[in-house]
């Protein structure tokens, strides 16, 4: 599709200059995110001009736009670059067709069947910084594997313009975020036209004002994204910057972002004449997707009963939070006025309409959006076994207090896309000891042969990826520095000093209270001991970002970091600002033990420990979300849940046990060849149990299997709602 060109309001017309003939097709790879998962189409970008990739943080519609033109025109000319590249364009027409994929394969009959998948966020790649953290990544995932797969998936979201934030740390420790601005000239993002050459493409009415909105489309491998972006001349001031952060502002803005992603997104794909047969809501900030397809079906003129049974079956809803308070909710006079008197439309009155929200624990003030969201899908599930025993617990009240076994949610344990955060030279290595279908496979004994990986190959990996983390934390540090941007005080706990030869640890995560950043600082001087050890010494690298709004988060993260800075830890503990899905590229791929230690049972599923699996980086957590099922015993370690406790006492004493017991020891056993054997024997289980189970192909087949398919198909088993 192209789009109309209204410069300055659309600087997506890319300034590059123009391409050699024979590599013309660049700048459609650079355009469907596909390329962020294809070896051949990465490994292309690299090798124009390395250094600048790794500048540009991998964005190759930048790298096209500042690469000199002659080496394009030398590369035309080289022989191993014009082969790659016909490969990665052949994989590329591949992708436009869905005939040989698993899905065309498993479900002839639902072929063209569109499903579709809404979300808050998206994080499909560094250089599209719409996306916070976990859920947004969860959610890129999916959509990739869905291409993968052939699952004929459009995803709705939103453009955020201002994206999440950049991070800075003060000298003193405190979090200062900026706004990352979107830079249109760099994303992969076409604008759709409206009609009569209009911007807008659909209208939603809210608090008294229409607000027109603008979709663009991005994308990713076979998956149409359509973003929604509210940022118009046409509408009101005050508008204009409604879908323009993610997360933030009060309840005020956050209820009309969702209302303008709900009900902007279903009139966005009718105006696209998308029809689809299943409809997804990831995590409750896309229920009112539901409520405007109930309206949509009264003005047709179906009863209103009747209307919440029909979008009751095609819906299917994920939950992603196992505590209440973590769950969106609103005043019912705040709804009542967004809403609009859609009631109206539906045949009702406002406080039937209001009760969709109603949720016992709540009671009638409030509107719940996990509860809109269960009372209007049929099929809902939990991220892990566990989440989904905690969900059932707590979901109890919403369908008369029957026992949580009889609650009608299922759970569908998170998987990470392999091709996205396994390492190339880890997939090289299992290209050669596996087979070539290893990258399909969800068989047991295929990924058990992992176990016969050649130990001296795999180290030589993995100590080529920890040196290219610490060379890249380093450069990082140099040029935060060079620019004024760092202080020379702040270099040490930026990461300058790491060791390549020290076990490392790795803890990057959002600096939420429960996750415990902290944790391992309770007893200074035992951590101390382990750090400085002189034979056997122990490292530790933190990255993450704090909500811009959560003080406590804050003030956990300024406690670490000033520990980057004590002496007493002789530069082994640092901080690398600015946590992403780049840097959450390198640290899964780049330290020796990945560290997690949520307050049971508070991680719903936790996603970056199966990414560090991956790569053979196994992972030292409390058994929570997804590690209940992944610790196998010889995977990783695990703290026990009736260790843990409140005041984190007992934990954190498990934790030092472990680490002076059984991590270093293992880590530091060496052969007379200086290999680790024992420890190679962990990263390979680490592998073997990630590569089997906590795969998103996994994830999305059992999506597709017991969730999309019976939907669209409508199965014939008696519904069981919530109460009314
Ligand atoms: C994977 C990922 C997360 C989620 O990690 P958790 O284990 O759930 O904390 C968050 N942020 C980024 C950038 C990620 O890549």
């Amino acid at each position: 599709m192209t789009a109309p060109v209204d410069a300055p309001e659309a600087p997506f017309v890319t300034e590059s200059a123009p391409l050699p003939g024979r590599l013309a097709g660049l700048a459609l790879l650079a355009q469907n995110l596909a390329w962020s998962w294809n070896r051949d189409a990465r490994s292309l970008f690299r090798a124009i001009d390395e250094t600048l990739w790794a500048r540009l943080r991998h964005n190759p519609i930048h790298l096209l736009q500042v690469v000199e033109p002659t080496r394009l025109e030398a590369l035309a000319g080289d022989p191993v670059f014009c082969a790659r590249y016909d490969r990665a364009m052949q994989w590329l027409s591949a992708e436009r067709s869905d005939e040989h994929t698993w899905y065309a394969r498993t479900f002839p009959e639902l072929r063209g069947r569109t499903v579709a998948y809404f979300c808050a966020e998206f994080g499909i790649h560094n250089s599209v910084p719409i996306y916070s953290g976990g859920l947004g990544v969860l959610a890129g995932d999916h959509l990739k594997t869905a291409s993968d797969l052939g699952v004929p998936l459009v995803a709705v979201g939103i453009l955020y313009r201002n994206g999440y934030f950049d991070q800075h740390i003060r000298v003193d420790g405190w979090q200062e975020d900026s706004d990352a601005r979107l830079d249109f000239s760099s994303v992969p993002i076409t604008p759709l036209p409206g009609r009569d050459g209009a911007r807008h493409l659909v209208t939603v009415t809210t608090f008294g004002r229409d607000i027109h909105i603008r979709v663009w489309k991005m994308q990713v491998g076979r998956v149409p994204v359509y973003l929604l972006d509210s940022d118009l001349e046409e509408n009101h001031p005050d508008d204009r910057p409604l879908l323009s952060k993610l997360y933030s502002g009060g309840p005020a803005m956050r209820l009309r972002q969702e209302w303008l992603l709900g009900v902007g997104g279903v009139r966005a794909l009718r105006a696209l004449g998308i029809e689809p047969a299943a409809w997804h809501a990831n995590e409750g900030h896309a229920a009112f997707m539901m409520v405007e397809r109930v309206r949509e079906l009264c003005v047709e003129g179906v009863p209103y009963t009747e209307a919440v049974k029909r979008v009751r079956n095609g819906s299917v809803f994920t939950t992603h939070t196992p505590v209440p308070a973590g769950h969106d909710h609103f005043a019912v006079q705040e709804v009542q006025q967004c809403a609009e008197g859609v009631w109206n439309d539906m045949g009702i009155d406002a406080e039937t309409f209001l009760r969709i929200g109603y949720h016992p624990e709540s009671g009638a003030g409030i509107y719940h959006m996990t509860a809109a969201s269960v009372r209007l899908s049929r099929r809902i599930n939990a991220v892990s076994r566990r989440h989904g025993i905690v969900t059932r617990e707590m979901s109890r009240s919403l369908w008369r207090g029957r026992p949580a076994e009889q609650v009608p949610v299922g759970h569908v344990t998170n998987g990470v896309h392999l091709a996205t955060w396994m390492a190339n030279p880890v997939m090289q290595l299992l290209d050669e000891h596996l087979g070539p279908a290893w990258g399909h496979s969800n068989d047991p004994a295929l990924w058990e042969q992992v176990l016969t990986l050649d130990d001296e190959q795999l180290w030589f990996i993995h100590q080529r990826l920890k040196h290219t983390l610490m060379r890249l934390v380093r450069e990082e540090a140099r040029r935060a520095f060079a620019n004024g941007v760092m202080e020379s005080t702040q270099l040490v706990g930026a990461g300058t000093l790491l060791d390549p030869n020290v076990l490392t640890i790795g803890f990057a995560r959002r600096f939420a209270t429960y996750k415990r950043a902290n944790l391992i600082f309770r007893d200074v001087d035992r951590l101390q001991q382990l750090v400085t050890n002189a034979a056997r010494p122990v490292q530790i690298v933190f990255a993450g970002k704090a909500h811009p709004a959560d003080n406590p988060g804050k003030q956990v993260l300024q406690s670490v970091y000033h520990f980057t800075r004590d002496p007493r830890f002789e530069g082994r503990v640092a901080f690398v600002e600015d946590y992403g899905m780049h840097l959450a590229h390198l640290l899964v791929q780049g330290v020796d033990l990945w560290m997690n230690l949520p307050r049971v049972p508070l991680e719903a599923s936790g996603t970056s420990g199966m990414k560090a699996a991956l790569n053979g980086v196994p992972q030292l957590s409390t058994i929570d979300g997804w590690w209940e099922e992944g610790y196998e015993g010889n995977n990783g370690w695990a703290i026990e849940p009736e260790v843990d406790d409140d005041a984190g006492v007992n934990t954190a004493n498990r934790l030092y046990q472990l680490l002076e017991q059984e991590v270093v020891p293992r880590f530091y056993d060496r052969d007379k060849n200086e290999l680790p054997r024992r420890w190679l024997l962990t990263m390979k289980h680490a592998i073997r149990v990630a590569g089997q189970q906590f795969t998103a192909r996994r994830m999305v087949e059992q999506y597709a299997r017991a969730y999309y398919a019976p939907s669209i198909l409508g199965d014939s088993l008696p519904d069981d709602p919530p109460i009314a």
